[in-house]
């Protein structure tokens, strides 16, 4: 039988309690256990697929097509592992299942209610996971005291009488406060979250404190003697440089030998985390930087495009340099002179995956400006279709060209809703979504980047590539370099004679993992690096211009 590791939050929320899950992860499948994550969101939306980034930041896709909070990500990100949909529950989703099955008449009659019904599936839920599993670590999203949080943590409280107390293990993350004038850690909020937690009925055996600096052993010993943890029970979580040395920092406070030991698990196996520890290492002594230009619409929120940036992350990992993040609003770019000043420093563009018409215009531009510079450019999704949009208008000179998402009434859709997704009228679960094969064509950059015939990426898109224009753009001289095994899907475009200007109707993000980078962020960063070094041949002026002051510098 599995074991369970049940995680919730105390005082404020993004206080990194799905770090702090994910790295006590890797720390047991570093000592050989079969580890999976889930999480459990207390927002009545069935899944975070129709939510504004700006609330949510961005919406994390599974191999197998959920649309999941982006916790997932990290949970995938440390313990390395692909995890289904089922990895990501919500208020929505359990009422959903219940009200389905009353209808249905399974519950023969009986009036239902929170308690037992809707407590029972989320249980169910929880303790399907645990198959082929030895352990399984739930995170409740929001914080202790939320309203709607409360079924949750009546299920997770009840799960130790249908698992048994030696098989559970709560641990609480809470806040501590850092007062600037008084320059103190304030305790205090942190003792009222557990206290909360305790008045309904369950008591941590664990306590993770988070705050901007190592909490004094004084400080853990005062929450410990006050909310009736062990000592050992009680681990200071700090803030330091990279989410990546996390791992680190709950090792050297023993919180997983803690938590093995509680669990009945044998802690005396030390945990291989070499590989891990050699990739926080080459991080920690990176030389140089590249800047690249991340061009989106909700750059204000950077959690928005979290897997984009945690992909260059790796990148530069993978290359020994520091990636540098230029947010660029999509909207300012409208004007093309504008975007050529605005863009012609940087040593890479990457437009990233969205929806909806704002920023598209500013989108173009970039695409624009990265093929007339030389300046090495990276499609997302719709990154890919602003990219073709651009190559239509300014290449094949087609003039009007659009995607029918943004105009329905352009005389030339190059980028048109695709064939399965016409009669549906669900915005919930109804994209392309999940994994799906591509066929990379020979002597591409694409091929060389990953290095390999026939790759799958996962998807989230309702648009395509239009087969009405392939052959106008091809003649022009875009290269359709992915296709889908039948052909019948455009899954990746370049421009050739080019550095690197790769786009793709995938989202290789959720692919990349820190000591894995994924080919094509991993190319990418290379490209930037070398046009920074201004070691590619382009007639363009302005890459010229920017290659002679590298070399002046
Ligand atoms: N809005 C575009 C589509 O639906 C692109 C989606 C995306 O970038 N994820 O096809």
């Amino acid at each position: 039988m599995a074991k369970h590791i049940m995680v919730t939050g105390g005082v404020a929320s993004s206080l990194g309690k799905g770090i702090t899950a994910a790295s006590l992860g890797r720390l047991l499948k570093a000592r050989g256990l079969r580890v999976t994550m889930q999480k459990l969101d207390p927002y009545v939306n069935v899944d975070p697929g129709t939510m504004n980034p700006f609330q949510h930041g961005e919406v994390f896709v599974t191999q197998d097509g959920g649309e999941t909070d982006l916790d997932l990500g990290h949970y995938e990100r440390f313990i390395d592992e692909n995890l289904p949909r089922s990895a990501s529950v919500s208020t929505g989703q359990i009422y959903s299942t219940v009200i389905a099955k009353e209808r249905a008449g399974d519950y023969m009659g009986q009036t239902v209610q929170v308690v037992p019904h809707i407590i029972n599936e989320i249980k169910a839920r929880i303790l399907a996971l645990g198959e082929n599993h030895d352990v399984v670590i739930s995170e409740v999203g929001g914080t202790v005291g939320d309203i709607e949080g409360l079924p949750f943590l009546e299920a997770i409280r009840q799960i130790r009488y249908d698992v048994g107390r030696e098989n559970i293990c709560y641990v609480h993350c809470a806040l501590v406060p850092f007062i600037g004038p008084t320059k103190e850690l304030k305790t205090k909020p942190a003792q009222h979250s557990i206290r909360e937690l305790r008045s309904i009925g369950i008591q941590p055996d664990a306590v993770v404190l988070r705050a901007d600096r190592p909490i004094s052993t004084e400080l853990k010993r005062k929450i410990a003697m006050l909310s009736d943890v062990d000592i050992d029970g009680v681990a200071s979580a700090h803030d330091v440089p990279s989410i990546y040395a996390i791992p680190q920092v709950i090792r050297d406070e023993g919180l997983d030998t803690y938590v093995m030991k509680k669990l009945g698990l044998d802690e005396t196996i030390e945990p291989d985390m070499g590989e891990w520890n050699a990739m926080v290492q080459r991080q920690a002594t990176q030389t140089g930087s590249v800047t690249i230009g991340l061009v989106g619409k909700y750059v204000e929120l950077h959690d928005a495009y979290l897997s984009v940036q945690e992909a260059l992350i790796h990148a530069g990992i993978h290359h020994g340099i520091d990636v540098n993040i230029d947010w660029v609003q999509a909207e300012e770019l409208v004007d093309p002179a504008f975007a050529d000043t605005r863009l012609k420093d940087l040593d890479g563009i990457l437009v990233p995956g969205g929806f909806g018409l704002r920023g598209v215009e500013g989108k173009i531009q970039a695409g624009r400006v990265a093929r007339t510079t030389g300046i090495p450019y990276l499609g997302i999704c719709l990154g890919l279709q602003s990219a073709v949009i651009e190559y239509a208008r300014n290449v094949v000179g087609l003039t009007e060209a659009h995607s029918s998402e943004f105009d329905p009434d352009t005389p030339d859709a190059v980028i048109d809703l695709m064939d399965s997704q016409r009669d549906v009228n669900d915005l919930g679960g109804t994209m392309r979504l999940g994994v799906y094969p591509c066929k990379i064509a020979e002597g591409t950059v694409a091929y060389k980047a990953y290095g390999e015939p026939f790759v799958y990426e996962r998807h989230r898109h309702r648009y395509e590539v239009s087969n009405h224009y392939r052959t106008q753009l091809a003649e022009a001289g875009l290269i359709f370099s992915g296709l889908s095994p039948d052909e019948r899907l455009v899954e990746m475009v370049e421009v050739k004679d080019h550095l690197f200007y790769v786009a793709t109707q995938a989202h290789p993000e959720f692919m990349s993992r820190p000591n894995r980078p994924h080919p094509l962020f991993a190319s990418f960063v290379a490209a930037a690096k070398t046009y920074r070094d201004g070691g590619h041949v382009t007639t363009t002026a302005t890459a010229k211009a920017k290659r002679a002051k590298t070399k002046v510098n």
